[in-house]
């Protein structure tokens, strides 16, 4: 009676009614939420194992006798066993265990407690606190279980002991075992969580939200030490390396791997019984709600020549006030509550330099962001406090987008034009008909060295860079604009085009007009980038 024989090995090695059935191979979650279902279920997985094995010893034996057998033997196991489900902690604690309690309400050898104590009301408790705790505002979650690596240590010597007393077992269930405890507790824990939360559980592939749960177990680190024998020279080089495996020199993936190269003789040599029954289950020992990043997109203006557009740092000082990112991300992130967030754009103009015309296109990436569903109203009304905050920059299309939509970002700020308006002067005076030709230059190549003030941070080389077209406009006998429309190649220098850099760009604007020119100023125009979408505002 292969059904029956297997049962009756876990049950007496010491697996929770919820590994057995496991082990038994049934993988249909649902029924493993209430006791009366696991016990059913395990009656019936113990049935078709012996029909199983009696087709393949072509037993004459009367097979509804042994079913009838086999369902009463179980069904007394199971209750008992189950019963320690939900009573397993207030027995553990009890003031006047005997031994008998101790033996009935004992922890797992296969699960450490995680389909035990794991599934408790007290655990259930714990979860839905963190979930309410972290204030996110999504509607769904789905759960992320970390387990100890005791665990597949331990599910991997069952394994071998229950296949070498019974070699006619079923082996398939063994590859996915862990992946089934894990998916066995999301199920029981899940819709539990979710009437304790009013969020709706999500089994499956779901990562806007997930509550990350770690368990860890006390006795870990004693319980893997065995596979120093089992496994000598993995282990011993893992030790020596402990700097670069961290605390994770016994990790799931070792032992795994371990355990694919070892005969099971070898295992039975050094592990000839069931593993020690726990003195405790897993405990969680981090549990944190983790929403996806979500994106805020737009475009700024930025009218000061005293700003730059992220906190500026000089050998660890704060230089300047404030930045661009921060007038806009402290007040986006007073209503989002991220951990974290990143702010990027279609490239960047200098401290000094003004952004005019419609803006920069700017995307704020806001990491485990609490509040994500912000209507366009609410999102117009931050727009205007940023704005009302500040004369120095300006907000406007500030909307929600999707992380596929980025791309758009980067894409403009290599393909795109850019207008740039440069006050110059010319200390000598200069001749009115040198700004004309500028005017009717065709598109200018210049060949540009690394300019000096950024040596220090950039590689020396010399870039080709090209200007579309100028426009020149005089200001008074000495000053002149010079409207400058040019692709801009990840960085082109207007100011070294102007003033040359002491010759390090050719042609320069000085060469150009036969006098010696310096810039006073510069704005950027335009960015030519049709993204984010105009919101009308
Ligand atoms: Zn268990």
């Amino acid at each position: 009676m292969l059904g029956r024989d297997v049962h009756a090995f876990l049950e007496e090695a010491g697996c929770c009614c919820r590994c057995t059935l496991i082990f038994l191979g049934t993988r249909t979650d649902d029924l493993y939420g209430d006791l009366s279902k696991i016990y059913e279920a395990t009656e019936a997985a113990v049935t078709r194992l012996n029909d199983q094995s009696d087709e393949v010893q072509n037993s004459r034996e009367d097979s509804s006798t042994s079913e009838t057998t086999a369902g009463n033997k179980c069904s007394g196991d199971v209750n008992e066993k189950c019963l320690s489900n939900d009573e397993f902690i207030t027995e553990k604690s009890g003031a006047n265990e005997n031994s008998t309690k101790k033996q009935k309400f004992a922890v797992c050898i296969a699960c450490i407690g995680v389909l035990q104590w794991g599934c408790s009301e007290e655990a259930i408790k714990r979860l839905s606190e963190a979930i309410k705790d972290g204030g996110h505002d999504a509607d769904g979650f789905s759960l992320s279980l970390s387990l100890p690596a005791s665990i597949s240590l331990r599910t991997h010597r069952l394994w071998t002991l229950l296949l070498q007393a019974h070699p006619k077992f079923p082996v398939k269930g063994r590859e996915d075992h862990i992946g089934t405890v894990k998916d066995v507790w999301k199920n029981v824990v899940g819709p539990q969580l979710g009437a304790a939360t009013g969020k709706t559980f999500i089994h499956g592939t779901y990562h806007d939200f997930v509550l990350n749960v770690t368990c860890t177990y006390v006795n870990d680190l004693e319980d893997c030490k065995i596979m120093n024998e089992l496994c000598q020279t993995m282990f011993a080089t893992r030790q020596k390396q402990h700097k670069k495996y961290a605390n994770s020199v016994y990790s799931k993936q070792a032992i795994d791997a371990a355990f694919k190269k070892l005969t099971d003789s070898e295992v039975l040599r050094v592990c000839p019984s069931p593993p020690s029954t726990p003195n405790e289950p897993v405990t969680f020992a981090s549990l944190q709600c983790q929403q996806a990043a979500m994106y805020m997109a737009g475009r700024y203006n930025k009218y000061s020549r005293d700003l730059p557009q992220t906190p500026w740092f000089v050998e660890g000082e704060r230089k300047l006030g404030s930045s661009v990112q921060e007038l806009i991300c402290d007040i986006l992130n007073h209503t989002v509550c991220a951990e974290d967030l990143k702010f990027s754009s279609s490239g960047r103009e200098d401290v000094d330099v003004r952004c005019l015309g419609n803006g920069r296109p700017f995307v704020v990436e806001f990491i485990n962001p609490q509040r994500t569903k912000l209507s366009r109203d609410k999102i117009s009304s931050l727009q205007q406090t940023i704005n009302n905050s500040t004369k120095l920059i300006r907000v406007r299309d500030l909307q929600i987008v999707e992380k596929k939509d980025l791309k758009n970002l980067k894409e403009g700020e290599e393909e795109k034009t850019k207008a740039y308006c440069a006050l110059c002067i010319a200390a000598k005076g200069y001749d009115n008909s040198a700004l004309e030709a500028l005017s009717k230059m065709p598109q200018l190549v210049l060949q540009q060295k690394t300019p000096l003030r950024v040596l220090h941070r950039r590689p020396l080389a010399t870039r080709s860079r090209t200007i579309l077209s100028m426009k020149a406009h005089p200001v008074d006998q000495h000053f002149f604009k010079a409207g400058l429309h040019l692709t801009t190649q990840a960085g082109t220098y207007i100011k070294e085009f102007v003033h040359s850099d002491l010759g390090r760009t050719v042609p320069n604007l000085g060469e150009i007009m036969g006098c010696e020119v310096d810039i006073i100023a510069l704005d950027v125009e335009n960015v030519a980038l049709d993204w984010p979408p105009k919101c009308g505002d």
